[in-house]
């Protein structure tokens, strides 16, 4: 049987969408096109404290005014839905089950600052620490999750490997390049490695259009994917929009945002015809 395309968009309701996001989603969006694929939008309001219900509408407006159109999502509904992943929970505990039933996952009682981003996808500036180990061996016959945090133990020297759509074949190696990285928090939210996961084998993503910046969390998906024997999607990782001085574009480029720029009377089609390396011409 012929394998649909499917792709995604997952922006996360934390703040304004700015140039950066938005030319990654035009990318997710003009390689559905290409392909005659379905576009799934999904809300990624996993962490409770810092998504905002108004960054959630102000995104979905904010793309559709760039013209970028999807067929399923929280606005339009679908066959997968709900599309948010705070509706989703159950979902993610179905799978923090499966992991530890089969021996993938230990509690973990350190105390660490990650502990706080984990919801947050690990963007490379500000990645997971490598966790040292200290309560790799604990064993856990808990029914629920909540309390401490679940890491999943990556299989230390092993290269997890994939072929990239853009940058062709990359290679991660567990232990090195990431750690044992958290997939429920202690504060009971989810952790956006395992929801990601879940959320697109459910949603039966052929292809993951995302930044760069998170080629090694490709990486962990992919063990819990194998973990989980979820089957792995397409990759393509987009090159990142930078600032004048070569700064991956973050929350503080505010003046960025796309609806800054419509403010001050951008164009759709300029906006989508002048992204090059840098944005400094805004
Ligand atoms: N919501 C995630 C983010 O903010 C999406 C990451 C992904 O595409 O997997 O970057």
């Amino acid at each position: 049987m012929e394998h649909r395309y499917r792709g995604r968009l997952a922006p996360s309701p934390t703040g304004l969408l700015h140039t950066g996001h938005a030319r990654t989603f035009w990318t997710a969006y003009q390689r559905c096109l290409a392909a005659h694929g379905t576009l799934v939008l999904r809300n990624e309001d996993l962490d409770p404290q810092r998504s905002k219900a108004e960054f959630a509408n102000a995104m979905l407006e904010d793309l559709r005014w760039l013209g970028i159109e999807w067929q399923e999502g929280p606005d339009v509904g679908g066959p997968y839905a709900p599309y948010e992943q705070s509706r989703r929970r159950e979902h993610y505990l179905r799978a923090w089950r499966q992991l530890l039933d089969r021996g993938f996952i230990y509690p973990c009682t350190c105390s660490r600052k990650d502990l706080a981003s984990a919801a947050q996808a690990p963007h490379d500036v500000d990645d997971e620490p490598i966790y040292p180990g200290t309560c790799r061996e604990r064993k856990s016959s808990a029914t629920s999750p909540t309390g401490v945090n679940w890491r999943f133990r990556v299989p230390d020297g092993e290269a997890i490997e994939f072929e990239d759509l853009r940058l062709g074949k990359r290679s991660h190696v567990a232990g090195r390049d990431f750690g044992d990285f958290v997939v429920w928090r202690r504060d009971d939210v989810p952790a956006y490695q395992i929801a990601v996961v879940i959320d697109d084998a459910e949603m039966q993503i052929t292809e993951v259009v995302r930044g760069e910046d998170l080629l090694r969390s490709t990486a962990r998906q992919i063990l819990l994917q194998n973990a989980l024997g979820l089957a792995t999607p397409a990759y393509y990782h987009c090159a990142l929009v930078t600032d004048a001085e070569g700064q991956r574009l973050a929350k503080r480029h505010d003046a960025l945002s796309l609806r800054t720029l419509r403010e001050r009377g951008f164009s759709p089609q300029e906006i989508v015809s002048e992204w090059g390396e840098h944005v400094s011409r805004y």
